[in-house]
């Protein structure tokens, strides 16, 4: 019996490929109708003989059929009168052209039939690196403007061939509407430059095999890829990795590393099977992986921390370029200290002449540029601790439409920001610290970018409550818009609220190293009982005096100076700490100083930070006084851990006059610090603090679950980027019957504020009369 079906779909349904995929299935089943994108996704009328319209809905869905970088979230499927006469399939425009969303999706790596193409002698592809498909290669970064069509993209410079023109523009083919489409004959180049910015090759296969050639002679070779240059070097080879870091200059941040297969990686680092499903993605991200001691790697490389960051080669490029025998390559950003990441080709040349001997370059421009995203693993999930290549601009999507457009700001560290457009949160790739000048410079021009390219007019802008912010002062010199100010740690438990699609309220535990408070203090270890319309704080770490502001995330001797005050009380005495504290601040003038500045309260604040007190233990613990990159200490204390210590140090609680819970860990800290002076191993000692820590969030849930009868606990903050504290607690957690949600979406450190900061935003505006 003839039927006709009004099918609605929607998830990530758009710019996907799934309508050519809807009209080949529908072609190659006899069926009738047509297929369009709209606000909500796609809609597909289809007409045809019951089984067939059965066989299309079950291989669309779940079948071969469905395009792999598609995710349908519902399918509705409404019986609609036969349409007389009817007899073709057609893919038709929008209903009503402008109202659908976004067509700009994320940068995708090379896909398995575009991989094969390149290794097929036979193809006319074969070894071209810009090979691509509607099922990966570059989007994001490469869109000047919508629509999102060749001319508006950084392709637009390139005449499509005959060949790759007749692909594009046939529906039954894999590259057709693939904007970046392109072959040797007439698509972008590779050349190589020498450091001075002089084209020293220009045929292709002579580039990337002069290219293997200087890495494994242990050159530093800057290298275009999708989002920007990374700088590459052989990773095995000590002195050549040393060399780089002695150019790049202030860098003490471990590199990321790339190779060729799993089964490289599996050689130097554990790769868990969920480990390796996330590598091979198609958002290829770097991952997390715990080292294989003696493995061969560069010490170098990644001083300081357990983990290896790999990622799979995901460009084309990456994959000649191993093909020619490399085995293992640091791949690290392009960019000079805290800089933004370079992606023009004279600039790379300008900035990163005295770092790299040569360029391997190309001549596709690079319009926004991209970090690469970084994943790591909470409770067997994965968490994402760097969002940007592959994931921006996948939104997060709300069930009730927002009625007005919004702005998120985001953080001052780490900072993306969020756009609100009906149920969509747009969150941006990471921008990064926006004290840099040139950082803060990007963040102004991307919100500008952004907004045009999500047809975004925001009437409403949220930002954190802290005056001093650059993303605040932004924010409030918004012309015409209505602003409204979150606090930082409700915004972190937001993001969380969002990512899961819940309203609360929760048990919120909020850590991290600093978020501007509102009572004049700093806070940093948080309970708060929150719900997207309203927070209240139910208890946190007891306040400790903090010397400095702004030296204070630096130096670890100001944070632990300021716990002993408060454990010891008016019994303190600075030189019976001499031998402790000259271990994290060699000079005593110093140290007296920190401590002067304290007892007489200049420049100094009330705090509840908890990222300071890593801070300061990894300091007692003899791990260093300095955090050269930010959270330095703390995951150098997390690295040491001796694994299966099960007992913990004392910790007090006491309700304050505003009735407030306080933790206090001044039992913690003394019983450590007869530790260290009784010369326990630093590993074992590392592993008592933070069980201790977890012990002590572990009993705030609790108490506010008596209190509150609430059984949901929300984790987010920069603290609980820390695997072993945050693995631990969500265990405990769900041992003692907690529902327990933390960020994977989105970072849990500032990096997700923008998000939570939406949420809020989205649901004030809805809740609007
Ligand atoms: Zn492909
Ligand atoms: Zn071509």
């Amino acid at each position: 019996m003839v039927k006709r079906e009004k099918i609605l779909i929607t998830g990530c349904v758009q710019g996907v490929g799934f309508r050519p995929a809807v009209y080949r299935l529908a072609k190659g089943l006899g069926l009738s109708g047509f297929v369009f994108n709209d606000t909500k996704g796609v809609t597909i009328e289809l007409q045809g003989q019951e089984e067939q319209i059965t066989e299309f809905l079950s291989r669309l869905q779940s079948g071969p059929d469905k395009p792999p970088l598609a995710e349908i979230k519902t399918c509705e499927v409404v019986d609609i009168g036969v349409a007389e006469g009817e007899k073709e399939f057609v893919i038709t425009s929008s209903e009503s052209a402008g109202t659908a969303l976004s067509q700009v999706t994320a940068d995708i790596a090379i896909c398995r039939d575009c991989l094969s193409e390149m290794c097929d002698e036979n193809d006319f592809r074969h070894g071209y690196p810009f090979i691509n498909c509607t099922n990966c290669g570059p989007r994001y970064s490469i869109v000047r403007n919508i629509p999102y069509d060749r001319p508006n993209t950084t392709m637009s410079f390139f005449q499509m061939c005959d060949r790759c023109g007749g692909q594009y523009t046939d529906v039954a083919d894999r590259r057709f509407h693939a904007q970046p489409v392109a072959c040797g004959a007439c698509g972008p180049r590779i050349l190589l430059v020498d450091s001075g910015g002089k084209t020293v090759v220009m045929q292709s296969d002579e580039v990337i095999a002069e290219t293997a050639r200087m890495l494994a002679a242990g050159k530093i070779v800057a290298i275009k890829g999708v989002g920007g240059f990374h700088l590459a070097v052989d990773a095995l080879n000590e002195e050549a990795v040393r060399e780089l870091r002695r150019r790049k200059r202030r860098d003490y941040k471990p590199f990321a590393l790339m190779a060729g297969s799993i089964d490289k990686i599996r050689k130097y680092a554990v790769v868990s099977e969920a480990a390796e499903k996330v590598l091979k993605s198609p958002q290829s991200p770097i991952v997390l992986l715990g080292k294989r001691p003696g493995c061969g790697i560069a010490e170098s490389v990644a001083e300081g921390v357990n983990t290896f960051g790999f990622m799979l080669c995901y460009a084309p490029l990456h994959y000649l370029l191993f093909a020619e025998g490399l085995e293992v390559l640091v791949m690290t950003s392009g960019n000079i200290s805290d800089e933004p990441l370079i992606c023009r080709n004279d600039l790379a040349v300008e900035r990163l002449g005295g770092v790299a001997d040569a360029f391997l370059m190309h001549d596709r421009e690079i319009y926004r540029q991209v970090d690469d995203s970084i994943v790591h693993f909470i409770g067997g999930e994965a968490v994402l601790l760097r969002r940007a290549r592959g994931y921006v601009p996948t939104p997060v999507r709300i069930d009730q439409p927002c009625g007005r457009d919004i702005f998120a700001a985001g953080a001052d560290m780490k900072n993306t920001f969020c756009f609100v457009k009906q149920n969509q949160l747009i969150c941006s790739e990471h921008i990064g610290d926006l004290e840099d000048a040139e950082v803060y410079h990007h963040y102004i021009n991307s919100i500008e970018h952004l907004r045009r390219l999500f047809e975004v007019e925001p009437k409403v802008v949220v930002c954190d409550l802290h005056p001093g912010y650059l993303s605040t002062q932004y924010a409030l010199s918004m012309p015409g818009v209505e602003v409204v100010q979150v606090q930082h740690h409700w915004a972190h438990i937001a993001s969380v609220l969002a990512e899961h699609g819940l309203e609360g309220p929760v048990i919120g535990l909020a850590c991290d190293g600093t978020g501007y408070g509102g009572d004049g203090a700093v806070w940093g270890c948080e309970c708060l009982i929150a719900s997207l319309s309203d927070f209240r704080r139910f208890g946190h770490l007891s306040y400790y005096a903090l010397a400095g502001a702004d030296r204070a995330a630096k130096e670890a001797v100001r944070p632990v100076i300021g716990l002993l005050r408060k454990t010891y009380g008016d019994e303190f005495r600075l030189e019976e700490f001499g031998r402790l504290l000259a271990r994290i601040e060699p000079d005593a003038n110093r140290r007296e100083m920190v401590s002067q500045q304290l007892e007489k309260g200049i420049n100094t604040v009330e705090t509840s930070s908890l990222g300071r007190v890593f801070d300061a233990v990894a300091g007692m613990v003899g791990l260093g006084g300095y955090n050269y990159f930010e959270a330095q200490l703390p995951m150098a204390l997390e690295a040491i851990i001796v694994e299966g210590v099960e007992d913990c140090y004392d910790f007090e609680f006491a309700v304050g006059d505003d009735e407030q819970l306080k933790l206090d860990l001044s039992k913690t800290i003394e019983q450590l610090i007869g530790d260290v002076r009784q010369g326990r191993e630093s590993g074992v000692i590392s592993a008592r603090f933070h069980n201790s820590i977890a012990g002590a969030l572990l009993e705030m849930a609790k108490r506010a679950r008596e209190s509150e009868d609430l059984n949901t606990v929300a984790l987010s903050g920069g603290v609980f980027c820390n695997r072993y504290l945050t693995n631990r607690l969500v265990r405990l957690l769900k041992r003692e019957g907690f529902c327990v949600l933390f960020n994977r979406a989105v970072p849990s450190n500032d990096g997700g504020m923008a998000l939570g900061q939406a949420a809020i935003g989205a649901n004030l505006v809805n809740r609007a009369p």
